[in-house]
């Protein structure tokens, strides 16, 4: 992959060490953590906060919102299972960072963002100056993306106050729903699976904190 950034032993270094506080905190896909360990997150940051890019953080990327603290994504992936070739949806683009980490998993993404700024922003850095290539959309993520639906997997980077019915309805069967649900300050991570045409099977995970997802089945 052709990086403009500089990625030399000292970032190198810092990449292993947050893979091993991953693994420390309970990661233990390896593919994931390998995932991570390959996606050069200081490219996400203004060269001034380079030191700050690989301590597990969440950082503000502008417009209000932030890149994912590690930790969140590699836990938000883990529970996706994904195998190479998967269709996921991913709403909530952001940075992209989390867009990376699917990438490197072999899987195919098609990533949702609302905020214009941002979307444009990831859509151009990620595939011109990181080369990573994933489908990028500009709307409302809350209603997916019915045009491109059944996905294997959707993962939802942004705090919902439930689960949106057609989000379930454009999984395909034995595809996975990860998604944050809860008030605007703290959600648990819920995991749904789908067994059958109306049939779901849900697990209610550890707190966490996310942006709102803001939208027509969303705040
Ligand atoms: N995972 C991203 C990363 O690694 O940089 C961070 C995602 S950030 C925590 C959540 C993102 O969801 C924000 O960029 C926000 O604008 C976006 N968002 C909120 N509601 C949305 C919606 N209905 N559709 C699409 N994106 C939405």
């Amino acid at each position: 992959m052709a990086y403009k950034y500089t990625d030399n032993y000292r970032e190198q270094g810092a990449r292993k060490r947050l893979v091993d506080v991953l693994r420390k905190k309970g990661i233990g896909d390896e593919h994931v953590l390998e995932a991570i360990g390959k996606v050069k997150r200081h490219c996400f940051f203004d060269e001034t906060f380079w030191n700050q890019a690989y301590r597990d953080i969440a950082f503000p990327i502008g417009e209000g919102q932030t890149i994912s603290q590690p930790y969140t994504v590699a836990y938000q992936t883990e529970l996706l299972h994904i195998r190479k070739g998967d269709k996921v949806l991913e709403i909530g683009t952001g940075s992209g960072y989390q867009t990376c980490v699917l990438l490197e998993l072999g899987a195919n993404v098609y990533t949702i963002e609302r905020q214009e700024k941002l979307y444009h922003r990831t859509k151009y850095v990620l595939p011109n100056e990181m080369g990573y290539n994933a489908r990028f959309f500009l709307g409302d993520g809350s209603v997916g993306i019915a045009e491109h639906a059944p996905y294997d997997k959707i993962i939802v980077t942004a705090g919902a106050p439930t689960v949106p019915e057609v989000l379930l309805k454009q999984l395909k069967i034995g595809g996975i729903l990860v998604i944050p649900v809860g008030d605007e300050e703290t959600q648990k991570m819920v995991t749904i699976l789908k067994v059958g045409d109306n049939d779901y099977e849900k697990i209610v995970l550890d707190t966490f904190r996310f942006v709102p997802l803001v939208g027509d089945k969303a705040w």
